[in-house]
């Protein structure tokens, strides 16, 4: 797999850094989405009922009963994400612990979204002051982490919600460290147990003393 060109060209306009790197996903590592999603889908007439860790196919009509098909999933996840300075609350504890990783570290924000998205999102996260670079990809995460390390052996780490990104990183960078934390730990038993090499933390209080070490600083 090849990396999306539009998070290249957003890779080439980062500052030079050679210190450690730590890559961070956006939804649920560092602002809440799976607690206020469903607030959002009930004012729409929509309710979000889990039975396994997917969207599609787990929202339902309230009138109907009926699950949203497809497209309108996509529609509300949209016009979601449109209005998520409304929403979207920062991930407890994530604030201050990736200020304390970026005095020694390279922070960047990683986040699977609609490139279009990016401009609320920058907007967003500024206003909450969290000022690192943020990438959008519509592709795979992996190898565009492997793009952000360069040509350099500096350590990686990197954290995510989703296990298959977790996957493409571990693909691409075999050595990185990799993190799984999810803003909802209920969640987690809709899920099979972590692939090898990849570590559970349960908060970002957790993660924090974690990520230093496994970045040597
Ligand atoms: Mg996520």
């Amino acid at each position: 797999m090849t990396i999306d060109p539009e998070t290249l060209r957003q890779i080439e306009e980062l500052s030079h850094d050679d210190r450690p790197l730590l890559v961070l996903d956006v939804d649920d590592v560092l602002l809440d989405f799976i607690r206020p999603f469903p607030r959002y889908l009930q004012q729409e007439g929509y309710r979000l009922e889990f039975s396994n860790f997917r969207l599609h196919g787990n929202i339902f009509h309230v009138e109907t009963g009926s699950a949203a098909e497809r497209e309108r999933v996509s529609d509300l996840l949209a016009a979601f994400f449109d209005a998520q300075a409304a929403w979207q609350t920062l991930t407890e504890g994530a604030a201050d612990a990736i200020e304390t990783i970026s005095r020694d570290a390279e922070v960047v924000l990683l986040t699977a979204m609609p490139h279009r998205h990016r401009d609320i999102r920058r907007r967003h996260l500024d206003e909450l002051g969290l000022c690192y670079p943020l990438l959008t990809t519509e592709m795979a995460k992996g190898p565009a982490i492997l793009r952000l390390r360069g040509e350099t052996e500096r350590p990686v780490a990197f954290v995510d919600d989703m296990p298959h990104n977790l996957l493409s990183a571990q693909e691409f960078v075999p050595d990185a460290h990799l993190f799984h934390l999810m803003a909802d730990n209920s969640l987690r038993k809709f899920l099979p147990p972590p692939p090898e090499g990849i570590v559970t933390v349960e908060d970002w209080r957790d993660a924090s003393g974690r990520i230093a070490a496994a970045l040597g600083i």
